[in-house]
Order: structure tokens, then C-alpha cells, then sequence
């Protein structure tokens, strides 16, 4: 076989057990690594303080290896921070972020739910949104949100979903508004850590669930902020449980712990895929 140049990663976030959809999800990204002679990163998103467990990062390797998917590196996103720290600087001498001193309270006025899945982030009005002027340094304990270029739609092929259009903006309008990139609790959120890791480990192709549709519309704005090239994008259909919700950590009899334990065979567990 030719080499590759296909590098794909599997990121779960280690605050449960992998479930079944998760489970779909990896293999269908280890299957088109495999099938296009590529590597593979296993990422732990553990960058969530309050969920994340080091019992469950170990679980999620171990189910992983069960099923039969293997990868060729490993990284942790909680020992890139200066990294992330970095981007941010970058992005805020060039004027594409904002702090935002809104409180919970005040979130609740300034935000609308977004239209079709209230599972996606509200929309920000733009409450706190400032020139764009460079701003000189990270400030402590403060939240920051990227200002997004308003009525712009984002477009992009999806591998699996075809093509999307997404919104931008601060009124109804818009699919999503300005979000968060900066915690006050010096983190980065979720949309930065990932762009920067995916363009560090010169990600080509992203597979994922297809909750993270509209993020990848965030995720094209910051790559673009940031000067990094876009990967491809693949997102798989969501797995539902017999009542039509959606697979989710507290499905516990779904998790492949338990259906392992329960004595499936991994064959039989790819069987309900
Ligand atoms: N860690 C995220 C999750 O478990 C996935 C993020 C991604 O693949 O970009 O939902």
C-alpha cells in the first residue's frame, strides 16, 4: 500500500463511559483511517475540571482496545494549555475576541435559544461585544467570546452530511453568535482548544458526531483568525435509544463497560451499530 496522508483522531472527553453511539463514532473514524493507510490520534479532552476523571480516561482507553480500534499517538489537552494560551494571545492582539463580564443572569436576557436543537448553545446578543481594537493581554478570572462576522454564512462540503450552511450573527437570523473562547477559570473552551490541536497534529479529516455540525462553522472562523487550513469534515448520524433520545453518558445499560459485562461479544456490539 501507497503512503498516507490521512490523520484522523478519536477525542473523547473522559467524563463517563463511552456508550454505544460513541462507540459507532470511533470505529467509523478508525475504519476510514485504516481504509486510507493513515495514522490515527487518540486525544483525551480533559479539559473540563469539574467532569473530567483520570478512571474514566483509562476506561474509555481500555473500551477502545475491546472493540479492536487501535491508534498510532496519544495526547492530553490538559498538558497544552500554554498552547492554547498562545492562540489566544494571538487572537487578541489581532482584535477577533472580546471580554464578556456577563453574568448567568444577565446570559439569560442576552441570549436566545437556538432554533432547531436546544442542544447547541444559545445566541448571544452581543451585550459586551467591543471594537475591534487589539487588546494587549490576557486579563485573569475573565470569560472572552469571539466576535463573529454578522449575516455571514459559513459553508462547507461535510463528507458524510453534505453541504451546510450556517449563520452568523447576534439576532434571530443567525444559526449561532459570538462564542466562547476564554474562560474566566483560564481555560480555553472546547471551539479553541480544538482548532489548535487539530491544526498542531495536521489533522485531514475530522469524524465526529453530528451535534458538532454548527460547531465546525465556529471552528472555520477561528481557523481562519488563526491562519490554519480546514481538515475535512465527516459527521455521523446519531445513535437514539427506543423512545428516539439520544444516546447520552447516563444511558449506563448502553455503555460498553456494561455491555461487555453483560457478556456481549465486540462482534455483537458492532452488530448494533
Ligand atoms: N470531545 C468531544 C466529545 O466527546 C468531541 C470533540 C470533537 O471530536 O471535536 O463530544
Amino acid at each position: 500500500m501507497s503512503p498516507s496522508t490521512y490523520i484522523g483522531r478519536l477525542a473523547p472527553s473522559p467524563t463517563g463511559l463511552l456508550h454505544l453511539g460513541h462507540a459507532r463514532t470511533f470505529w467509523i473514524a478508525y475504519e476510514r483511517a485504516r481504509a486510507a493507510n493513515g495514522k490515527l490520534w487518540l486525544r483525551d479532552e480533559d479539559l473540563d475540571p469539574q467532569r473530567s476523571r483520570a478512571d474514566f480516561a483509562a476506561a474509555m482507553r481500555e473500551d477502545l482496545q475491546w472493540l479492536g480500534i487501535t491508534w498510532d499517538a496519544e495526547m492530553r489537552q490538559s498538558e497544552r494549555i500554554a498552547l492554547y494560551r498562545e492562540a489566544m494571545e494571538k487572537l487578541l492582539r489581532e482584535g477577533f475576541v472580546y471580554p464578556c463580564t456577563c453574568s448567568r443572569k444577565d446570559l439569560q436576557q442576552a441570549t436566545q435559544a437556538p432554533h432547531e436543537d436546544s442542544e447547541d448553545e444559545p445566541i448571544y446578543n452581543g451585550r459586551c461585544r467591543s471594537s475591534s481594537a487589539p487588546i494587549a493581554a490576557l486579563a485573569p478570572n475573565t470569560n472572552y467570546r469571539f466576535r463573529v462576522p454578522d449575516g455571514e454564512a459559513l459553508r462547507f462540503i461535510d463528507a458524510h452530511a453534505g453541504p451546510q450552511s450556517f449563520v452568523a450573527g447576534c439576532d434571530a437570523n443567525a444559526d449561532f453568535g459570538d462564542f466562547l473562547v476564554w474562560r474566566k477559570d483560564g481555560l480555553p473552551s472546547y471551539q479553541l482548544a480544538c482548532v489548535v490541536d487539530d491544526a498542531a497534529m495536521r489533522i485531514t479529516e475530522v469524524v465526529r458526531g453530528r451535534d458538532l455540525l454548527k460547531s465546525t462553522a465556529r471552528q472555520i472562523l477561528l481557523q481562519r483568525a488563526l491562519g490554519f487550513s480546514t481538515p475535512g469534515y465527516f459527521h455521523c448520524d446519531l445513535m437514539r435509544d427506543d423512545t428516539g433520545v439520544r444516546l447520552a453518558k447516563r444511558h449506563d445499560a448502553l455503555s460498553l463497560r456494561a455491555m461487555r459485562e453483560a457478556g456481549l461479544s465486540t462482534q455483537d456490539v458492532r452488530e448494533r451499530f
